[in-house]
């Protein structure tokens, strides 16, 4: 067959661009992930090879071989792994296995398009080996095939395939290398390369010198089956990243069970978040081994959806060696031990959380969204979820608590845990309805997390105390005893004219009859005149909102609006109430009061041209 031209997806074509111009210093990191792809290969081919023995039956032993030709500017990359035919070449080296990766190193791009350092941290697989090569040339021979292909391309949108030579299966990587990158041809510096990044890869690296003489760089075992005390950080972290983190682990937890079942895990939790974390069709990041063995990346049931982001390996001295990976998901040993992993990451992170809060924040705050979610999923371990849970609060300053934290410094009469929810931390900070709490001290939790509105239903409630909205109507306020520090006596609230502000309230309940469910005195504003509540049986104001947003709600629930007996403008209108040509006043005034607490909620009004007539007649009678 002849040679055909073919052109990279657009995707593709971008992040090939983005990675030959970057000014990013290590580049040496595309040796770690082509030899990262090539321990992969042939963890794969292991793997297929336990149902068909034939597969590698000529040549048993796996490596990865790395070669030199100094005159010819080459370094070339040799895998004897499961391989590529055509069909593979093409779909495997011409699209983007994580979708977004474009899209999220270009904003990471500085002003010249350049450097980026997101590329040595993320990790951007095979394209890599274009930031030192002119040309890379992929020759393969997938197991179990009898044709070679030839994959060649200058990183420029377009790349070539034909027939192709090769002796046996795998992968071999040719890479023309740039002129100023002759380090890449140097032997010493390939060792240290590989020493430092692939030391823990478990099959040999073998480096072939100029002398033809062949040498094992890497100590070319299982990184997790030797001795904790043998293992450098350095080590670790570089086992991380092989197993798809990027950044340095927050925590990497290396522990062995031994007993009924056997199994050693080595799991890491990463600091910093990946930019496709709630992308659904995202994998958990755990890989599956038997004696040593890849068996899946996939094996759902071994960790929980809400520990997703941990990365790592567990292998099984038990689990048959063939086994399929669909019979996985209910094998009762997965479960035994994923309950044992869930453990072990919740006593860990709890440990960090109370011993150093300050790291836990920073933890907390890009994966705690995603922890939350186990509070309604997983019902075995809620308690234990809720001990690392960590909240803002209107009294915590930038600290971060507990909410046992909360509960033990509840006011005299408080049987609740208050919350308000919204998107921003900011703005629900200044929510009127947080008012009377703020007088009397007492603390409410700050939910900006989309996850909250459906934790909270499922809880419910902690230590026997009812979680509940200060969005919602009857938070009782009145029994709860201020604090006591302020002891100032003339905090009791001031007396208001009762007739009058009930027969205002009279009025506001004609004039808007069928817009809201109730008006009613209000026990919790002190500054602000009027604010939306929701009625004790009724769905919280939030996840109302949320829901219309996604079309799921086509009729709004009724609000209850509270209104601040004690505030100048209330007063007054209260006081013309009855009297003279008031009426369409406190008409308007009705009107406009309940659009400026949906305002204030970030609602639309929704009829602004009446809003405006309205607005305008207040004011040119205030100015005439
Ligand atoms: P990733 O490794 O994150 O999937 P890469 O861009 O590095 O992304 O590789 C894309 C795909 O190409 C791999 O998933 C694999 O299917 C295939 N591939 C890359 N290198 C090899 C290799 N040495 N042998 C076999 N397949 C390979």
């Amino acid at each position: 067959m002849a040679e055909e031209k073919l052109r990279f997806e657009t995707e593709v074509s971008r992040l090939l661009h983005i990675v030959a111009n970057s000014l990013y210093s290590q580049k040496e990191i595309f040796l770690r992930e082509l030899v990262s792809n090539a321990s992969d290969a042939c963890d794969r081919l292991r793997y297929e090879a336990l149902t068909q023995p034939d597969l590698i039956a000529d040549d048993p032993e796996f490596r990865v071989r790395i070669s030199v030709d100094k005159d010819a500017r080459i370094l070339e990359l040799s895998d004897n792994g499961i391989g590529m035919n055509r069909d593979g070449l093409i779909s495997d080296l011409g699209t983007i296995a994580r979708s977004g990766t474009t899209a999220y190193l270009e904003e990471h791009q500085d002003e010249d398009g350049a450097d980026l350092n997101a590329i040595g941290k993320f990790g951007v697989g095979f394209y890599s080996a274009f930031m030192v090569s002119t040309e890379v040339e992929v020759i393969s021979k997938r197991a179990g095939e009898d044709q070679a292909w030839r994959w060649v391309s200058d990183g420029t949108g377009e790349f070539t395939i034909s027939e192709g030579e090769r002796e046996g299966r795998g992968t071999t990587i040719r890479m023309k290398l740039r002129k100023d990158e002759d380090e890449f041809l140097e032997e010493p510096r390939l060792r240290h390369i590989i020493k430092t990044y692939s030391d823990h890869i478990a099959l040999p690296i073998v480096l072939k010198g100029a002398d033809g003489e062949e040498e094992t760089v890497n100590a070319a075992s299982a990184l997790w089956t030797r001795q904790k005390k043998d293992i450098t950080d350095e080590q670790y972290t570089e086992f991380y990243h092989h197993v798809g983190g990027f950044d340095e682990p927050f925590m990497n937890l290396h522990w062995r069970v031994e007993g009924t079942l056997e199994y050693t895990n080595l799991i890491f939790v990463p600091s910093a978040k990946p930019f496709d974390l709630f992308d659904p069709s995202r994998k958990h990041g755990i890989r599956l081994y038997v004696k040593r063995v890849f068996i899946t990346d996939e094996a759902e049931g071994l960790v929980p959806a809400w520990l997703r982001f941990l990365r790592g390996v567990v292998d099984s001295e038990d689990l048959p060696l063939n086994v399929s990976r669909e019979i996985l998901q209910n094998n009762p040993m997965i479960t035994r031990m994923r309950s044992a992993i869930v453990k072990r990451v919740l006593t860990e992170l709890g440990k960090k959380a109370d011993k150093k809060p300050d790291e836990y924040k920073s933890f907390w705050e890009n994966f705690g969204a995603v922890i939350k979610e186990g509070l309604y999923e997983d019902a075995e371990n809620r308690d234990a979820i809720q001990k690392i849970c960590r909240f803002q609060s209107t009294t915590s300053g930038d600290d971060l608590i507990s909410v046992a934290d909360y509960v033990g410094r509840m006011k005299e009469g408080q049987d609740a845990i208050y919350y308000i929810s919204g998107d921003e931390i900011d703005q629900i900070r200044k929510s009127p309805q947080l008012e009377g709490f703020a007088a009397k001290g007492i603390e409410v939790l700050l939910l900006t997390d989309a996850v909250d509105e459906f934790w909270l239903p499922a809880v419910g409630e902690f230590d026997g105390k009812p979680f509940k909205s200060a969005t919602r109507a009857g938070a009782d306020l009145e029994k709860i005893t201020a604090d006591k520090t302020d002891d100032k006596e003339e905090d009791k609230p001031e007396s208001f004219d009762e007739g009058k502000v009930d027969a205002l309230i009279a009025m506001f309940k004609l004039t808007l009859d069928g817009e809201v469910k109730d008006v009613r005195v209000s026990e919790r504003l002190t500054d602000s005149a009027v604010c939306l509540v929701s009625d004790e049986g009724d769905m919280d104001l939030r996840i109302e909102r949320m829901l219309k947003q996604h079309n799921q709600l086509e009729q709004a629930f009724k609000r209850i609006l509270e209104i601040n007996p004690r505030h100048p403008l209330v007063a007054s209108l209260a006081e013309s109430v009855g009297k003279d040509g008031a009426g369409p006043k406190v008409e308007d005034a009705a009107w406009l009061l309940l659009d400026q607490a949906r305002i204030i909620e970030g609602e639309k009004v929704p009829d602004p041209a009446a809003f405006s007539r309205r607005l305008n007649s207040v004011m040119s009678a205030g100015l005439g």
